[in-house]
């Protein structure tokens, strides 16, 4: 039976975590049916069309799906989940509001955060905050599975998927949209950034993390990512943390100011490529992780550093 992969968009463009869910999706061996819900979704459906390997696009579109709202799209996924052996989606907070809506309403275990696929019952996935990985089998008729996207590379464009309209599952009273605030931002999004630079709690405050944190962040076209220290502080906002509880990123680099390198944050981002930190402790556990250490105060370390990659520009 073929695989169910929620796409993740903003009904006008397809965010690319959803490329590397594809991936894992792919793994299952089956064909993959990706399936955009929202309201003038179509562009979003079409740059899923586009991804290699996709049998089939499906678009739930109209007024009831506006906002991706948890229930009507779970009672979606509900009403189709008995023609799929999987249904998938990226470990996003969409993928972790709707998926486990659907797993419950149709009575099976979902494997959650899985980072590899060993067969099609099976999965791997982190435990204790990442510092162990579990090897589960799913025995369920249809598997629900979100997928930890940054474990898996993205599937590149290159197919061309026919889109076939999906009906809706019926409308839902008992929730209704109130309203969004959208964070916007000139640099890249946390969970598809290439370069991040995070800062912790020794930044100090949100005026540092303007004058020497995002100094550097721009100069190396970089996304800024922040402790939970540096969030609760209120030196950052909540959507920079990275961590347990916070985002989970795996970037080709990833440069830590002032991070201790506590279990909860590598959590978040000890898949990155190559991780760079600037701790003055040089016991600190960062040093641990990282690639490349620089130990000694980050106040002078750091503008020294955003003087000269400006300079190699
Ligand atoms: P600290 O641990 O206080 O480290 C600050 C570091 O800065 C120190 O290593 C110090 O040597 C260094 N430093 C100080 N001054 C300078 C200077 N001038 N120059 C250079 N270095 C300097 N944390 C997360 O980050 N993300 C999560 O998602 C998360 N989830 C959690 C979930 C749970 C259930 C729990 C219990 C905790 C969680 N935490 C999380 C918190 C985590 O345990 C740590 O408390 C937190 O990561 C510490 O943040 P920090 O490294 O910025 O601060």
């Amino acid at each position: 039976m073929p695989t169910l992969l929620f796409a993740e968009h903003d009904d006008a463009s397809l965010n690319p975590v959803t490329a590397r869910a594809l991936t894992a999706a792919l793994a299952l061996g089956a064909p993959v049916h990706v399936l955009v819900v929202g309201e003038n979704a179509r562009p979003a459906a079409e740059a899923a069309a586009k991804l290699a390997g996709v049998a089939q696009v499906l678009l739930a579109d109209g007024p009831a799906y506006a906002h991706r709202r948890a229930e009507p799209v779970a009672a979606l996924g509900v009403a189709l989940a008995g023609q799929y052996g999987a249904i998938a989606a990226p470990s996003t907070a969409f993928g972790k509001s709707v998926l486990p809506r659907i797993a419950a309403l149709i009575d099976v275990m979902q494997v959650s955060d899985v980072v590899a696929v060993i067969a099609p019952d099976t999965f791997e996935r982190p435990t204790y905050a990442g510092n162990a990985i579990q090897r589960v089998r799913a025995t369920d008729a249809t598997k629900v599975l979100t997928i930890r996207t940054a474990g898996f590379a993205p599937a590149t464009e290159g197919g061309s998927a026919p889109i076939q309209p999906v009906d809706e599952a019926g409308a839902f009273a008992g929730s209704r949209f109130v309203g969004e605030e959208i964070a916007t931002s000139a640099r890249p999004e946390l969970t598809a950034a290439r370069i991040i630079v995070s800062g912790g709690r020794a930044i100090g405050s949100a005026e540092n993390f303007h004058s020497v944190v995002e100094p550097l962040a721009d100069a190396l076209g970089a996304a800024v990512g922040a402790s939970r220290a540096a969030v609760d502080a209120g030196y950052a906002p909540n959507d920079w943390q990275v961590g347990q509880t916070g985002k989970v990123v795996a970037p080709d680099l990833y440069v830590a100011l002032g991070i201790s390198g506590a279990i909860q944050h590598l959590a978040g981002m000890k898949d990155s490529k190559v991780i760079v930190a600037v701790n003055k402790d040089e016991e600190a556990p960062i040093f641990q992780v990282a690639d490349f250490g620089l130990v000694g105060d980050l106040f002078q370390i750091v503008p020294e550093l955003t003087a000269e990659i400006a300079k190699a520009k």
